[in-house]
């Protein structure tokens, strides 16, 4: 995935790292890199906005700070209807998710979270 415009770090390595810097595992050099991709790459500040908002989501839901990979595609997969159905009015490439609606299920606890997907 990239964006098509030229930028100090590779779009691959920033999403190669992205849990990292979402877990704060990395290096704080390596963390001013992410952030200044961010500010420059869309397609990659969604990318992080949305991990951004799974992980939040899930560990309000169900306290555990591991995004289970089922759960995780779940969340993707309602954003991706949530995209389709409005992507008649408005350009989906700025859409921000702030939050998603979805039923959280993990390792027998059950826990809702829910909230919209914001497009400005
Ligand atoms: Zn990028
Ligand atoms: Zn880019």
């Amino acid at each position: 995935m990239s964006c098509g415009d030229p930028h100090e770090t590779e779009c691959g390595e920033v999403l190669d790292h992205l849990y990292e810097f979402l877990d704060n595992e990395m290096p704080e050099g390596d963390c001013v890199k992410l952030r200044v991709h961010f500010d420059e790459c869309s397609p990659c500040f969604e990318k992080y906005g949305l991990e951004q908002a799974i992980k939040a989501l899930i560990k309000r839901s169900c306290g555990c700070d591991d995004t289970p990979t089922d759960l995780r595609a779940k969340v993707l997969a309602r954003i991706d209807s949530i995209r389709t159905q409005r992507s008649g009015e408005v350009d989906t490439s700025v859409i921000e998710v702030s939050s998603v609606s979805v039923e959280v299920t993990v390792d027998g606890t059950a826990g809702h979270g829910s909230a919209v997907a914001t497009a400005e």
